[in-house]
């Protein structure tokens, strides 16, 4: 099972390819002179393992122009395709936020030293009023104590728009903070839900008993062939398109993951079992029925198809429990010949 780009990031490859990996990562870290550390590692491992490409894509170009690999473009890879940029966001939001706790508890304080100083101004001016008999001194009077209230309305109207400012600052963290966990729910080639964002749904799904679930497993048929004949950058195309068809079939009502490199993943809710057939066969047909090109060409790609399988959550299943059992309908498709629906 392959790993697709998330934050935090997440393994499953199974040991022995996970070895293999580290064969070959551990030559890479050598030649570019740089130690052995987990930063370089992890970066050395996802380029390797050939699942994280917008990273593949970025070292490729210094491995292009001949240039070293260093522990300082490691650094910057790590922090960028690994952890997503991540740390860096979360840092700023922080810092957002507290600016704008300190500046509006500075903005309140400074309010109240100004309330105060006009409070105790109107009561001495309220004083000097009691002894007065001169008309002349009175009409001054009143005129200092207009004053005074005046500047008090002025500092509570000032803090009324400096409040209304942070509130607004506060609106544009909250927004940015939502982006940050879309972030780590999403897939970034596909824009459906990521492994992890998978695995805390279907965990949630299996906890209760009110919703029907059925899981649908979808993988891409002879997807290796298709790389390796029009490219890996085709190959991504192809699974941007296919996971266009999930959307338009899933609507906002059904969950749909990318699981790993071409395999995906469909949650679909409260259907019955005819249902979600008839659902998971038109996803298969709209694919079958494509008649995808290169780009900017007319030469076909030949058909395209997906195999699928499918499983009814059990009151009592575990997720690996339901993902073993879609998984073995899938072997069942890919074994029946592929491009079709299997039922476990
Ligand atoms: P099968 O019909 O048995 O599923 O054959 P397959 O070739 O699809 O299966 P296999 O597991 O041998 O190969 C899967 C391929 O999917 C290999 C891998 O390079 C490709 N792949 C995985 N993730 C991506 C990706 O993000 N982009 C592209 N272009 N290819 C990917
Ligand atoms: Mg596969
Ligand atoms: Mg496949």
């Amino acid at each position: 099972m392959s790993k697709i780009a998330s934050f935090p990031p997440i393994y499953n490859h199974v040991a022995q390819h996970a070895s293999e990996n580290l064969r070959r990562a551990l030559p890479l870290i050598n030649k570019h002179k740089t130690p052995i550390n987990p930063v370089n590692y992890a970066v050395w491992y996802e380029y390797v393992s050939g699942d994280n490409q917008a990273l593949i894509d970025a070292i490729d170009v210094h491995l292009n122009n001949g240039d070293a690999i260093t522990a300082d473009i490691t650094q910057h890879m790590y922090e960028k395709y690994v952890l997503m940029g991540m740390p860096e966001r979360i840092q700023k939001t922080n810092n957002g936020m507290k600016l704008i706790v300190d500046n509006t508890l500075s903005n309140i304080n400074k309010a109240e030293t100004k309330a105060s100083a006009c409070a105790s101004d109107i009561n001495n001016t309220q004083s000097l009023l009691e002894n007065l008999s001169d008309v002349d001194e009175l009409k001054n009077l009143i005129g200092e104590i207009l004053q005074q209230t005046q500047t008090l309305a002025s500092t509570s109207s000032d803090l009324k728009q400096e409040l209304a400012q942070s509130s607004q600052d506060m609106l544009k963290l909250k927004s940015e903070m939502e982006a940050i966990k879309k972030t780590a729910r999403t897939d970034g080639l596909t824009g459906l839900l990521n492994r992890g964002a998978f695995n805390q749904e279907i965990a949630v799904l299996c906890q209760q008993s009110e919703i029907t679930v059925t899981l649908v497993m979808f993988d891409l048929d002879n997807f290796k062939k298709l790389n390796d004949t029009f490219g890996h950058l085709l190959g991504d195309k192809v699974l941007q398109y296919f996971s266009g068809i999930m959307k338009k079939h899933g609507g906002d009502t059904h969950l749909s993951a990318r699981y790993g490199g071409e395999e995906m993943a469909m949650l679909l809710l409260n259907t019955s079992e005819e249902e979600a057939v008839k659902v998971a066969n038109k996803i298969k047909d709209q694919l079958a029925n494509s008649r995808l090109k290169k780009k900017n060409s007319d030469e076909s790609i030949g058909q395209v198809t997906v195999s699928i399988g499918m499983s009814l959550m059990k009151a009592t299943d575990t997720p690996n429990e339901l993902i073993d059992r879609a998984d073995q309908a899938l072997y069942l498709s890919k074994a029946n010949g592929r491009n079709q629906v299997s039922v476990f």
